[in-house]
């Protein structure tokens, strides 16, 4: 990608915002300042309204797991490279001679931060006999994974070594994957609308060369996702040689306004992991039967959907936004007013902020307008006496002269805005 073709710099519009930073003695890893925290946390509760109401329970598991684990899940062998090993941790000289030697076995064992959830989400499924009753099991977490990217290819939140994603799982009876299919192609089109995007490309990664588990269920699992997005009516293509290890999947994938292509969203069907790690639930008849799972993640990478978001549009939407009204007085004669202002977007939840010291008005919009904040309320004499605010978009040259009343109303509709996330 020709990054001098970019509309925005992501790493430039964050820097303006104070969203994040990079270190050089953690690349590719974000160190996310206080507005950062707020956008992150924002976009993760809107995740979780819509992954509840598509009934899903949200989970948390170690980002450390043995390296046995990895053994058996095939990521040790086939994934290993991009794995952070933890190695031969220190003997711990604290320890007496015997605590040390009590204690050596664990302190050998290796482990690896984990690249994604699925053994941890599974162990959870096996922590209990399953019943039909639970099925479809639905998981998910926000993960944070890590993943040993070259160097070379590390590109602001764009490509991370330590990243969050959404990362769930489903197990399900071989007849429920087109409804589980369904819910998420619909999750991804709730959620992908509320960021103010119609519009994305499905593909279909098929069986790579590198690959664990036979052919036959290669085959059932690759027919499954062609299969429901034919009867779903979603238009894909293919792309051979794509598909993880374990699985073929569907990609979801954004184009933005200057046709590139954005990976984002992702939904495997899983035939393999059930087998390696003997899954099992009792069915309506009594009888042990193994279900299939499911690896899905709607926005994918949590960072880089941030990222995006600022390279398309320069900024965040209102509903998103670190600051979303700033409140500017002319002078000390309008500052009870504009302090009155900001109480009440405050008592509304409105992130506000009160810029009423002596600062001129041109300089506070010069600021406030380069941390891209949507709306300024500017108050003045006039307002103060009439109630009303001036109003400055960001982005627009006119301002407008409203009513406080008016601010209160379009602010209070944010929240349908953001409703199709219920
Ligand atoms: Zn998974």
């Amino acid at each position: 990608m020709n990054r001098r073709t970019t509309m925005y710099d992501h790493r430039i519009v964050a820097k303006a915002m104070d969203l994040f930073h990079f270190e050089e003695h953690s690349p590719g890893m974000v160190f996310w300042h206080p507005m950062g925290l707020r956008v992150f946390r924002g976009i993760e509760d809107v995740m979780r309204r819509v992954y509840q109401s598509h009934g899903f329970e949200e989970v948390r598991s170690p980002i450390a797991l043995s390296r046995s684990l990895w053994e058996k899940s095939g990521h040790w062998g086939k994934f290993g490279n991009n794995m952070f090993v933890v190695d031969s941790l220190q003997q711990d000289n604290s320890l007496d001679g015997e605590a040390q030697s009590a204690d050596s076995q664990a302190i050998n064992l290796n482990y690896a931060l984990k690249p994604m959830s699925c053994p941890a989400h599974i162990a959870i499924y096996k922590a209990h006999k399953r019943s039909y009753r639970e099925i479809p099991m639905r998981l998910m977490e926000f993960g944070i994974v890590h993943r040993n990217e070259p160097s070379g290819t590390l590109s602001g939140c764009m490509r991370l070594r330590q990243f969050v994603q959404d990362d769930a799982h489903i197990f399900c009876r071989e007849a429920d994957l087109l409804d589980e299919i369904s819910n998420f192609l619909n999750m991804v089109q709730e959620l992908y609308a509320a960021f103010g995007y119609e519009k994305f490309i499905i593909r279909i990664a098929l069986r790579p060369e590198q690959r664990m588990g036979s052919d036959e269920l290669w085959d059932k699992a690759e027919a499954v996702l062609m299969n429901a997005c034919q009867e779903l009516g979603y238009a894909y293509e293919l792309s051979p040689g794509e598909g993880s290890f374990y699985s073929p999947k569907i990609e979801v994938s954004l184009e933005d306004r200057l046709g590139r292509s954005w990976q984002c969203g992702t939904i495997q069907v899983d035939f393999n992991f059930p087998q390696i790690f003997e899954l099992s639930f009792v069915n309506s008849e009594g009888k042990l039967e193994q279900p299939v799972m499911l690896h899905q993640a709607v926005l994918g990478s949590i960072e880089r959907w941030i990222g995006i978001l600022l390279e398309n549009q320069g900024a965040l939407p209102l509903w998103l936004a670190p600051v979303q009204v700033a409140v500017a007085s002319i002078s000390n004669k309008s500052a009870d007013w504009a302090e009155a202002v900001f109480a009440r977007l405050k008592r509304m939840g409105i992130r506000a902020e009160l810029h009423a010291d002596d600062a001129t008005i041109s300089k506070k919009i010069r600021e406030l307008s380069e941390r891209k904040v949507p709306l300024i309320a500017i108050v003045g004499e006039r307002e103060a006496a009439n109630n009303t605010v001036n109003l400055r978009r960001l982005g627009v040259s006119a301002q407008e002269d409203i009513a406080f009343s008016q601010l209160e109303e379009e602010l209070s509709s944010l929240g349908n805005k953001v409703s199709v996330v219920r």
